[in-house]
């Protein structure tokens, strides 16, 4: 036997990023030699494509000879051990490929073979003629510092094609780019406002984990106003001083130029910032930053958490009780509790940071396996709001109008002493149900179960799950009859045009996501309140999000009720978070702040725990609603939500799924059932819950269940472990 057929070919398990059930095996040639991590070129059905090494044991039941080889190893930072064990960890609970989970990881990843951060120095060949723009190429690198090709050609005042000719002829050579340090170095000595006495105690608490390098979960939890944010800073000044990365979870990036400026008021420089609309470029460079440690804090949104720290020493997450921290599309997860996982991986703290934190992590507390600090003050001795119920039954608006007449008159007071009122409705358009006059016919989406939303100042009717949109049309499109379409029930541009009748004076300003696109809008937005350029504010959720507003006196909820219809399991949860939001957005400086709840049920739990502002009574009730039963979080939930182009199709793959679901101990499958959204998208969605015990996985019942059940072509399964959403 030849020598080389004893050899053993050596391979590499190598991870795609796409819905496979794990790598695939590469043989890897002489010249090569990677390491799990490295990212690597592999050839894939014909093409190129890019992955990485992973660490899974090497499957031998390929034969040798039928391995692709390794291609390349690219020149980028490795994916480290911590994230490759993540991304591990995540595909293992949510019931993802793990492919499609390295792929967030991936696309972040810089250098993918077109676009490396390489640049270009003379090779030292002797050309034997030079024409003057190559002459003038090789002018500006004589200082010997590497350019890459559009920065070389501007500088020499040559065209690119030149700088290519001038490659291909082996004049120049490629070298990689030094990345310099993009980011300034936050300065936890740089002088900041002393913190009060209570403040320091929970400051010192969480700088005490920070040194322990040691994994702990603490939740942040404190009125509103109280400087949650100042505290949850000096643990990051800790971890600064100890020379680690930190990383900060915002459940909005967009909206949060104020946390910027406090940022940087702390540390005199703005930190480095990851979400999915920055550039390609700057994301290259984010990236590289943070898995070459000189990005030592990162404030992102939810996809951060795949960013390649080498040596996290901290992770917070800000607004932790916000539903905008669970991601929906593709790879469906909730970054909070990833936040904990990746804290733990890293042996190091997570901090979890609310005024209204979410049952979940209350009952973490209470279970012993979270700590809890408390601060009880809002800072410099503003007070807390107070806050009253409207009764739309003993004081309606008048006809066709929403603002009653008590909200009418306390927005005027407010105005007329010089503050800022808000008027607070959390519902985009003008109007969100349009009906015939004549013959009842409801505006609906074609696609989704859905009514269509009025626009009124682009004059369309629009649908919020789809996006279809068609202009208002001018007769019913049922009857025919003319000018009959009427809106029903309001949204904040209807609120807007009673307000700007109600009160003609006041500056308005509409808060809404699709008025304010995009971070400029909203960090404009902000300035002109702060400023006293405004002097009513109109806005659906996006202003009960953390701003500070010191001029701003009065909060009117138009439709306190609105949350709270529909089976939502967490439908009072998340009402009494959202309000108690927006209400502490008020009086948050000198002058004291006012809150009114239009509500058709004061007698509410909801609506007392808000009056009376005792959110723990009523989260305590929660509880006690939800323990019983084994619901979240004293039980699990994971949603199987069946979808397919047609009606029977769906009912078909339910039913098979339906039939072939677990039974057991501690668990169960409740449905099949028309999901609330019953058509989405033009797709017929149907949906399964399994319900377990909370000591119970809902992982290795869901696969060993839909491994039993074939889906048809046109048919799909999706998978959602604690589900947030139950549309
Ligand atoms: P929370 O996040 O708890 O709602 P913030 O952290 O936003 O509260 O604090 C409210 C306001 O008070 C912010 O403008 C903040 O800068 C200010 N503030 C809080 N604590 C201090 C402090 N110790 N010194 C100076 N300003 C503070
Ligand atoms: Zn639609």
């Amino acid at each position: 036997m030849a020598e080389r057929d004893r050899k053993q070919t050596r391979r590499v398990p190598v991870m795609l990023p796409f819905p496979f059930p794990g790598p695939f095996d590469y043989r890897v040639p002489a010249d090569l030699d990677p390491a799990p991590g490295d990212v690597v070129v592999v050839p894939l059905n014909g093409r190129e494509q890019v992955g990485v090494v992973w660490d899974a044991p090497v499957d031998r039941g390929v034969p040798d000879a039928k391995l692709k080889p390794l291609a390349a190893i690219l020149d980028t930072p490795p994916l480290p051990e911590v994230s490759r064990r993540f991304v591990d960890w995540v595909a293992a609970y949510t019931l993802a490929p793990p492919g499609e989970v390295m792929a967030m990881a991936l696309r972040l990843v810089p250098g993918q073979a077109h676009a490396p951060l390489s640049g270009w120095l003379p090779s030292g060949a002797e050309p034997e003629r030079l024409t003057d723009a190559r002459r003038r190429v090789l002018g500006v690198l004589a200082d010997g510092r590497p350019r890459a090709t559009p920065a070389l050609a501007r500088e020499a005042g040559v065209g690119a094609g030149v700088v290519r000719g001038m490659a291909e002829a082996g004049l120049l050579s490629p070298v990689p780019l030094p990345v310099a340090p993009p980011f300034a170095i936050p300065d936890p000595a740089h002088p900041r406002a002393p913190l009060s006495a209570e403040q320091a105690t929970a400051a010192e608490a969480l700088e005490q984990a920070v040194g322990d390098r040691a994994f702990s979960v603490t939740l942040l939890d404190g009125v509103t106003g109280s400087g949650k944010t100042e505290v949850y800073l000096e643990a990051i000044a800790e971890c600064l001083r100890l020379g680690r990365q930190a990383l900060v979870l915002l459940p909005e990036i967009a909206l949060s130029s104020q946390w910027l400026a406090r940022f940087e008021r702390r540390f005199g420089v703005q930190p480095a910032i990851w979400h999915s609309e920055l550039t390609s470029r700057t994301r290259r460079i984010t990236w590289r930053a943070v898995a070459d440690g000189v990005a030592p804090v990162v404030v992102g949104a939810r996809s951060a958490l795949f960013l390649p720290f080498p040596d996290l020493g901290l992770v917070v997450v800000d607004e932790e009780h916000e539903t905008a921290f669970k991601q929906e599309d593709g790879v469906v997860y909730h970054a909070r509790d990833l936040a904990v996982v990746r804290a733990r991986l890293s042996a190091a703290p997570a901090i979890l940071v609310s005024a209204t934190p979410s049952l979940e992590t209350v009952a973490n507390v209470e279970a012993g396996r979270y700590r809890r600090l408390t601060l009880t003050a809002r800072h410099g001795g503003a007070v807390l709001p107070t806050v009253a119920a409207i009764d739309l039954r003993e004081s309606p608006p008048e006809r066709g109008r929403f603002l009653s007449p008590p909200l009418i008159a306390a927005v005027r007071e407010t105005l007329g002493r010089g503050e800022q009122a808000m008027l607070f409705l959390n519902r985009r358009g003008y109007a969100p149900l349009t009906l015939c006059r004549h013959c009842g016919h409801r505006m609906q989406c074609p696609n989704c179960t859905a009514w269509l939303v009025e626009h009124r100042i682009r004059r369309q009717l629009q649908c919020h799950h789809c996006g279809h949109a068609v202009p208002i049309p001018p007769e019913c499109p049922a009857c025919g009859a003319a000018a009959s379409l009427t809106p029903v029930g309001p949204g904040v541009e209807r609120i807007t045009e009673e307000a700007t009748a109600e009160f003609p004076e006041a500056r308005r300003l509409v808060m809404a996501s699709d008025t304010m696109p995009g971070p400029h809008a909203a960090a404009e937005a902000a300035r002109a309140i702060e400023a006293r350029e405004v002097d009513l504010i109109i806005g659906t959720q996006i202003v009960a999000k953390g701003w500070h507003f010191p001029h701003l006196t009065l909060v009117g909820v138009v439709d306190a009720d609105l949350g709270l219809a529909g089976g939502d399991l967490r439908a009072a949860e998340r009402t009494v978070q959202l309000l108690h939001q927006v209400a502490g957005r008020a009086g948050r400086a000198e002058a004291p702040g006012r809150v009114l709840l239009q509500t058709f049920s004061p007698e509410h739990p909801v609506m007392q725990a808000l009056v009376e502002g005792d959110l723990a009574a009523f989260m305590a009730r929660e509880a006690a609603q939800r323990r019983p039963g084994h619901w979240p979080p004293f039980g699990r939930l994971a949603a199987v939500i069946v979808s397919a182009d047609t009606a029977e199709q769906a009912d078909a793959l339910a039913r098979d799924l339906g039939r072939a679901a677990p039974h057991g101990e501690g668990f169960t499958v409740l449905g099949p059932a028309p999901a609330p959204l019953a058509l989405l998208r033009g797709r017929h969605r149907r949906r399964l819950l399994l319900k377990t015990r909370r000591d119970i996985a809902v992982q290795p019942i869901l696969r060993d269940w839909l491994a039993r059940v074939p889906v048809p072509r046109g048919g799909r399964v999706d998978v959602d472990v604690d589900p947030v959403s139950f549309l």
